[in-house]
């Protein structure tokens, strides 16, 4: 039986359980491109519970719920209610990442009964335009997509306003807004984003362009690094580094002018897989909606433990946890970290599990 929370072969804890409730999404987002459809053999509620006091067994402290969308899935608030008493066993936070798009005031008035801690929603840009072409909306026709995307930023908008009055204050750092920047389609909405983030008291985090999935058309050259946006941000307002915590996957500054009006973060944070990976203390442990662990957000379609036997027809506590002990002590996986030793002339794109499927 496992007693020692397992290292994996690089030293590495397990700390977090990134769990995917669906593959499906309410968006098309380019630099993912969700299949759309839910694999066969949803876990249930009550077998994602036993994924989740199993992970929390091995030293998971942080609980992130995701997808595809996961406010397309119903009994959301149901598990985020189940898993609570899990925080006498040192689950210390449970976070909800989503675009947004769903969340009435409503919804989050509930998310946060339920015992929710803290949201991450999604905007990659702050015009109908630019939000219309990175959330797939549209079609082809470039006003059809302005106008969707007008319809679309206006709910996100809403939503960070629901968010902050059930009591998601951007200041403990309970509601952050993450925005993709691929060079070449919505670089130009940096600078308007970080003035957005800041007129609302919000910690924008910006997320390098990634070579997640097979179907994004990731190059290299499409790719605005971390240092490019920092610069072009800091020539506008000033900021101070403060680095990168502990198994975080954002580095941080602050605005030396405190971050605007808005009484909130005064922070800006990027996430930089491609040009300054953090695989070195990863702790990262991603659950499908149909119950594959995967050790990697870039693994290989396949390559992940199907939990399902240890899960059906009941869930088995202590095979399942030794199951997952198991495949963590196995994992060596620095795929970034990998990429970035690999020239790009020379560097070959393997294939990777969607990141829809894998909860990003
Ligand atoms: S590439 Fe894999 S190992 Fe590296 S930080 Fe991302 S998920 Fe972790």
């Amino acid at each position: 039986m496992t007693r020692v929370p397992p290292l994996d072969r690089l030293g590495r804890p397990l700390g977090v359980l990134r769990l995917s409730l669906t593959a499906r999404c309410n968006l098309a987002c380019p630099y993912c491109l969700p299949d759309g459809v839910d694999p066969p053999g949803l876990l249930s509620s009550r077998q994602r519970l036993a994924v989740i006091e199993a992970a929390v067994a091995l030293g998971a402290g942080s609980l992130r719920l995701t997808g595809g969308e996961p406010l397309l899935h119903g009994g959301l608030e149901e598990l985020i209610a189940a898993a609570g008493p899990l925080r006498q066993r040192g689950l210390r936070e449970i976070a909800l990442t989503s675009n947004g798009v769903l969340l009435s005031a409503e919804r989050a008035r509930a998310l946060r009964a339920a015992g929710l801690d803290r949201i991450t929603l999604s905007l990659d840009g702050t015009t109908g335009a630019s939000v219309g072409r990175m959330a797939g909306a549209g079609g082809a026709d470039p006003g059809e997509r302005a106008r969707r995307g007008e319809v679309l930023l206006a709910k996100v908008l809403a939503a960070i306003e629901h968010a902050r009055a059930a009591g998601f204050d951007p200041g403990r750092g309970a509601l952050k807004l993450n925005a993709v920047i691929q060079r070449g389609a919505n670089d130009d909405q940096l600078l308007p984003l970080a003035a957005l983030a800041r007129e609302r008291g919000l910690e924008l985090r910006l997320i390098e362009f990634m070579d997640v999935g097979n179907r994004n058309g990731w190059r290299p050259q499409a790719v605005l690094s971390a240092a490019e946006m920092v610069e072009r941000i800091g020539r506008r307002w000033p900021l101070e580094p403060l680095g990168r915590g502990a198994h975080g996957t954002a580095s941080r500054w602050c605005y030396r002018d405190g971050g605007g009006a808005g009484s909130g973060s005064g922070h800006l944070a990027v996430v930089a897989s491609v040009s300054a990976p953090f695989c070195g203390d990863c702790n990262r442990l991603r659950v499908t909606a149909d119950g594959i662990a995967y050790t990697c957000l870039f693994a290989a379609p396949g390559s992940g433990l199907d939990l399902r036997p240890w899960l059906q027809p009941e869930p088995d506590p202590g095979g399942l946890r030794e199951a997952l002990a198991g495949r963590w002590r196995q994992r060596h996986d620095r795929y970034s970290e990998e990429r970035q030793e690999r020239q790009p002339q020379t560097f070959h794109r393997p294939a990777h599990a969607e990141m829809a499927y894998l909860g990003g």
